[in-house]
């Protein structure tokens, strides 16, 4: 059995901790490794690592840094396959899709290359008589990173680039469920020359995460996960005195109105709900039936969602793999139940989808409700299965108020031809990433990522310019040389002159 340790000092870390989580093969069902969970003195151990190697990383030029990051970009491409096949090997979503986040990560790093040019500071000659003023930004110290299971690349790969590059050092801890990939990346940024000690993973639960938020050498906190816990770790990195961004979970409305080009949204609507096993914190969960275009659009859904093709990751033909554990299955298989019991009408009912030759993996079919409303827990609530939901509402008015009025804000989209409709629908809606005609509208590196309302707590979205502002702190100088001038003591609270 496969033994999954830490990753600290550029090398393999075991540590002190003896306790051990299980890693699943989620299409068959079988543990296919133990991971260390750290301790806190695990985690104090790599903080200490961490911390010795800021000076000199701080102090590395960005072209320098820079330069290790395109490494790591070609180092990746090379890569790309055995990466891939480990998000598929412990996630479990299909190969394309799992290469597909692999590619928005790297992007990261292809935007983080130009981190030279991202941290130019602004200069103003003459703010006075002979004084000049220019303001700079310098990086935080030891960042963290505390990561999900649904993107095991992608996610910390949001983070850590753009940390980096701004001279912190890193520690990144990864979702105990798919430690692999993240294990993987610490080996490839270390042949691409990164000194050791600047990135470093810690594996582990609570404890090693608490260990990183209590701890007064991490100066900034990172997390995406679900909302429980990102309020959690927003309340405690502030108590602790840190930097902090935490995006949280999220329910993504589908708005598919009369005039829209239906086949468009159909499909839009399948990749978006069903990609991934709708495992995606951008998975459209509701469609927004607007008008008299609910009978038509279930219709097109149905048949598409009893004909998508289930199975293993690595099956080419697959379009949708497993759920990660056996526990989520049945979470995601009680609020079918749930949403039968509400009085949904379930139109599609994957719930007894079985596999010939994968009987013990962690399947479900996809799931089609219809005539759900907004007072149902099934549409209140995170499913973060393939179940999709379609509300119905009369108008345009109200499919924004549906919305505004969800306690999510991470992503939303419309489908229609009418840029009316269109533009009003991108300035009042309440949600942090929105789509026209697009189902998934996810920002590019080079842009920002992140949602509203209890999607994201803390003020930065991650990678793009957000990202930059997030790792570095504002530093302003004001100056000037004494060339003749002669000062009297000041009183008053000083003025240009
Ligand atoms: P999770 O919240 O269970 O775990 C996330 C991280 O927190 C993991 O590293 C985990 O080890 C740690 N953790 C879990 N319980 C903890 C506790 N009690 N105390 C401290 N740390 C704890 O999330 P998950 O199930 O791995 O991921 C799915 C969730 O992530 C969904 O809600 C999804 O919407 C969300 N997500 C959000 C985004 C976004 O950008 N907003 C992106 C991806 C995933």
């Amino acid at each position: 059995m496969k033994n999954i340790f830490h990753f600290v000092d550029g090398k393999e870390f075991k540590g002190e901790s003896k306790r051990l989580a299980d890693v699943f093969n989620p299409a068959t069902g079988e543990v296919q490794a133990k991971v260390n969970l750290a301790s806190k003195s695990d985690v104090d151990a790599a903080i200490k690592v961490a911390s010795q190697a800021f000076t000199e990383w701080a102090d590395t030029p960005p072209i320098t840094r820079a330069r290790i990051l395109f490494k790591f970009k070609e180092l990746i491409e090379k890569n790309s396959d055995e990466l891939t096949k480990l998000i598929v090997a412990e996630h479990g979503k299909v190969y394309d899709d799992a290469k597909g986040s692999l590619t928005r990560g790297l992007e990261v790093v292809e935007f983080a290359c130009g981190i030279p040019h991202l941290l130019k500071g602004e200069f103003t000659e003459n703010v006075g008589r002979g004084v000049d003023s220019w303001s700079m930004r310098q990086p935080l110290g030891v960042c963290a990173g505390i990561t999900p299971f649904n993107f095991p690349a992608m996610v910390p790969m949001w983070m850590f680039p753009v940390a980096i590059a701004c001279g912190n050092t890193f520690i990144l801890k990864p979702s105990e469920k798919d430690p692999s990939c993240s294990m993987m990346l610490g080996d490839l940024l270390k042949q691409a020359g990164l000194p050791d000690g600047v990135f470093n993973v810690v594996n582990g639960d609570k404890e090693s995460v608490d260990a990183l938020l209590e701890h007064k050498d991490v100066a900034a906190v990172s997390f995406v996960g679900s909302t429980g816990i990102a309020k959690y770790i927003y309340e405690n990195a502030a108590k602790f005195e840190k930097r902090v961004q935490a995006l949280g979970g999220a329910k993504n409305h589908c708005v598919v109105m009369p005039d829209s080009d239906l086949d468009q949204a159909v499909n839009g609507l399948m990749g978006a709900a069903y990609g991934s096993a709708g495992e995606r914190c951008m998975a459209q969960s509701v469609a927004v039936a607007v008008g008299n275009v609910g009978d038509e659009l279930v219709k097109r859904l149905s048949q598409k969602v009893e004909a998508l093709k289930v199975g293993p990751g690595m099956d080419k033909t697959s379009e949708m793999g497993p759920l990660v554990t056996k526990e989520h299955l049945e979470k995601v298989r009680g609020y079918v139940d749930l949403g039968v019991e509400e009085g949904a009408k379930l139109v599609v009912d994957g719930r007894n989808l079985k596999l010939q030759g994968y009987e013990n993996g962690f399947y479900i079919g996809g799931c089609l409700f219809d005539h759900v409303t907004d007072k149902m827990r099934i549409y209140k609530e995170e499913i973060f299965g393939p179940v999709l939901s379609v509300v119905r509402v009369k108008d345009f008015n109200s499919a924004v108020d549906l919305i505004n009025n969800h306690e999510y804000g991470n992503g939303t989209s419309i489908f229609t031809r009418d840029g009316d409709s269109a533009r009003t629908f991108t300035n009042k809606i309440k949600v942090g990433m929105v789509g026209v005609n697009i189902p998934i509208p996810v920002p590019m590196a080079f842009h920002s990522f992140g949602g509203w309302k209890r999607s994201l707590f803390g003020d930065q979205h991650m990678h793009g310019p957000e990202g930059v502002r997030f790792y570095t702190k504002l530093k302003t100088i004001t100056s000037r040389w004494p060339s003749g001038i002669k000062d009297n003591p000041e009183f008053t609270m000083p003025t240009m002159k």
